[in-house]
């Protein structure tokens, strides 16, 4: 049994409903990718249920082929309503944005959730600002001004 869910767009704030199986619980919609999942095109009619995927990969406002299967079959409605929510990266920007996004889905492993991988970005900032600075090199003992021969 599946049902219509609404998800939006963390870029513009686009909203899209598509339907999906109601057991699949949701992780979160990043901007990004998470490390490890396995995401599916919501066009691709092969995996309108989404039950063999991690997450879905949205591009935004993008439709589905007008010659391809219709709206209702692939489950994917673009609403025309903008999420003032705020989270929203850039709520004022042109929406939709054609900018991609990613649904991920819980995922378990031997009963345990997995959480994801931080984004690399967070990773290098941690790094940045964890323990002390880097020394610049052994300073010379005629002070400043270095490269002299
Ligand atoms: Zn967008």
């Amino acid at each position: 049994m599946s049902y219509p869910v609404t998800y939006y767009c963390p870029h513009c704030g686009a909203v899209v409903e598509i339907e999906r199986e109601g057991y699949l619980a949701d992780k979160s919609v990043t901007p990004y990718p998470l490390e490890g999942w396995t995401y599916a095109d919501p066009h691709d009619s092969a995996n309108a249920s989404y039950e063999s995927v991690d997450g879905i990969r949205f591009v935004c406002g993008e439709m589905p082929p007008e010659s391809d299967v219709g709206q209702t079959e692939t489950g994917i409605r673009w609403t025309g309503d903008q999420s003032n929510a705020d989270d929203v990266e850039n709520p004022t920007m042109t929406s939709p944005c054609d900018r991609t996004f990613y649904l991920s889905f819980v995922r378990f492993e031997n009963g345990n959730e997995i959480e994801p991988q931080p984004d690399t970005d967070q990773v290098r900032i941690a790094s940045d600002t964890a323990g002390p600075s880097k020394p610049n090199g052994p300073t010379s003992p005629d002070g400043p001004g270095g490269f002299r021969r």
